[in-house]
């Protein structure tokens, strides 16, 4: 071949290679998913994971930044570029240890998290494109570790006992988070939690086809192996107050959530076959009501109605659709943009066949002679000007009112603190929606060597900043326990 046609090729070939590494950079790498039609079926999980050729694909995109934007989005300043050169490096058990380094509960975060809205939302190669799928690689990690390790993954060295000993209540993920931070700087850790099972809303919230229990108990697994005691069933506020807690404890973190369900304030809202999500969602996945072999009771409706936009309606209608109803509406005052839950499960409750009724709002349940639901009158709604959340304000159209026939309906608008926690408990301050009230850096509350993170403080929220009140408590702990 004559040398100047040679070196054309050459230059088209380099040329066709530039190209596909700037489509790379551009495009993220997709993750398999089982399909819309079979998944609706099952209890699976939805999303499968990357490969390891899909990883590395996918880690490849990555600039290793300077300044990296996608670290200040992390509530828990996990070392993103730092994980993922190692990803590149096929050194997957050092990435899942540098993320380890900040955050205890990878294979959660790495399902659930907004990343969104959080570290996905900084980086850089989303300003041209996609953004590096920064928590696919994290699931990627905890999953490695997982199926080549040890079933539960290896905890650290613990230093020498401190001798300090710290309560805390509630064990989701911001009272996980407190415990393990904790428990490496070698402070004796008891939860206690009000359930018969760990993990708070991981546990008996998110569903089995979002976040497998088993990947819920492995990680509580690798806190218990830190030297954190747990006792389930222990209601505080009721076995024990707060006060009996300080008198036994050096401290105490209280993380208990918020898990008591908002209601319409509608007619008909007692009514056989309403239910709030929480109840639902607690039957479906801790008392295991899609398992033949559980005798859990719960209605298998086939026309259900959700009211609600959040993740926990999103949750609600695929796990009703599953349990085997034939239609499935989301009932939501405001538009689709104005949905809190993440667009991806917007996204997947559609393709399952979820229907989206937008704008419309319930204004009573119709019952049958037998005093179960019949159907849901809703009346169409508009937005108006924005309220105090910079959200346009629904506001009802006049005469718009339709029904939807419904044999089971479940309300998920919200949840607030439940106020037990402040039974015995003198001079906890409590916040005006229930909430109890803790400085923003440290967690402190009003009551000397009690402090409070999670959703019992900032309301209903995510895991992440759960995680990241627990971890910034965690530090403010071990601080007042060395001047203690
Ligand atoms: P929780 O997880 O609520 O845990 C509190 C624990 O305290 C519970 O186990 C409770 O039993 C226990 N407790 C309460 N009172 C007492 C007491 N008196 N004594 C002892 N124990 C007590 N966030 C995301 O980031 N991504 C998602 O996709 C997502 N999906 C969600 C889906 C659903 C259905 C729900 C309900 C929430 C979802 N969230 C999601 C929100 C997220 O789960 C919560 O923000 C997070 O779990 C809050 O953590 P926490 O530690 O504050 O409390
Ligand atoms: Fe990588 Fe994006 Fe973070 Fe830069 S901002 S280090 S490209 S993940």
């Amino acid at each position: 071949m004559p040398e100047i046609q040679k070196h054309d090729e050459k230059q088209v070939q380099d040329e066709k290679k530039e190209k596909t590494k700037k489509e790379i950079q551009k495009k993220r790498t997709q993750m398999p998913e089982q399909p819309a039609g079979e998944r609706k079926k099952n209890f699976n999980e939805v999303a499968l994971g990357y490969t390891k050729e899909e990883a590395l694909l996918e880690a490849s995109r990555c600039l290793n930044c300077k300044d990296p934007g996608c670290v200040k989005g992390c509530p828990v300043n996990v070392d993103i570029p730092g994980f993922i050169k190692l990803i590149c490096e096929e050194d997957f058990g050092g990435a899942i240890g540098k993320i380890k380094a900040t955050n205890s509960l990878p294979a959660v975060c790495g399902r659930v998290c907004p990343q969104e809205s959080q570290c996905e939302a900084f980086c850089v190669l989303g300003k041209k494109g996609e953004p590096v799928a920064i928590g696919r690689l994290e699931r990627f990690c905890a999953d490695s570790e997982r199926k080549n390790g040890a079933k539960v993954p290896e905890a650290p060295e613990i230093p020498v006992s401190t001798d300090k000993k710290v309560a805390v209540v509630g064990s989701g993920p911001s009272g996980l988070t407190v415990a393990a931070d904790l428990a490496k700087l070698g402070h004796k850790v008891t939860i206690f939690e009000s359930l018969h099972k760990a993990g708070g809303v991981l546990s008996y919230g998110i569903p089995e086809f979002r976040l497998p229990k088993e990947i819920v108990r492995q990680e509580i697994e690798y806190i218990k192996q830190l030297g954190v005691e747990f006792k389930p069933n222990y209601v505080i506020g009721r076995i024990k107050t707060l006060d009996e807690l300080c008198e036994e404890f050096d401290a105490v973190f209280l993380g208990t959530g918020a898990g008591l369900p908002n209601f319409l304030k509608i007619e008909g809202e007692n009514l056989n076959g309403v239910y709030s999500a929480n109840e639902f969602l607690t039957r479906v996945n801790l008392m295991k009501a899609y398992d033949p072999e559980y005798d859990t009771v719960i209605r298998h409706g086939k026309q259900v109605v959700v009211v609600g936009g959040g993740n926990v309606a999103m949750d609600s209608a695929r796990s009703a659709l599953r349990l085997g109803a034939e239609q499935v509406s989301i009932v939501y005052r405001r538009g689709e943009e104005e949905m809190p839950a993440r667009r991806e499960e917007i996204e997947h409750a559609k393709e399952e066949g979820i229907t989206f009724r937008l704008l419309s709002n319930p204004t009573r349940i119709l019952e049958d002679e037998k005093f179960n639901v019949k159907a849901v009158e809703c009346i169409k709604m508009e937005l108006g000007e924005p309220d105090k959340s910079g959200r346009r304000s629904p506001i009802p159209k006049a005469g718009s009112e339709f029904t939807l026939p419904a044999d089971v309906v479940i309300i998920a608008i919200g949840t607030s603190p439940n106020p037990l926690i402040f039974k015995g408990s003198e001079g906890l301050e409590q916040g005006k929606k229930g909430t109890v009230v803790a400085e923003t850096e440290t967690g402190a509350t009003s009551k000397c060597g009690v402090f409070a993170g999670g959703d019992v403080v900032t309301g209903a929220a995510t895991v992440i900043s759960a995680m990241g009140t627990g971890k910034k408590a965690a530090k403010a702990i071990d601080e007042f326990l060395k001047q203690k």
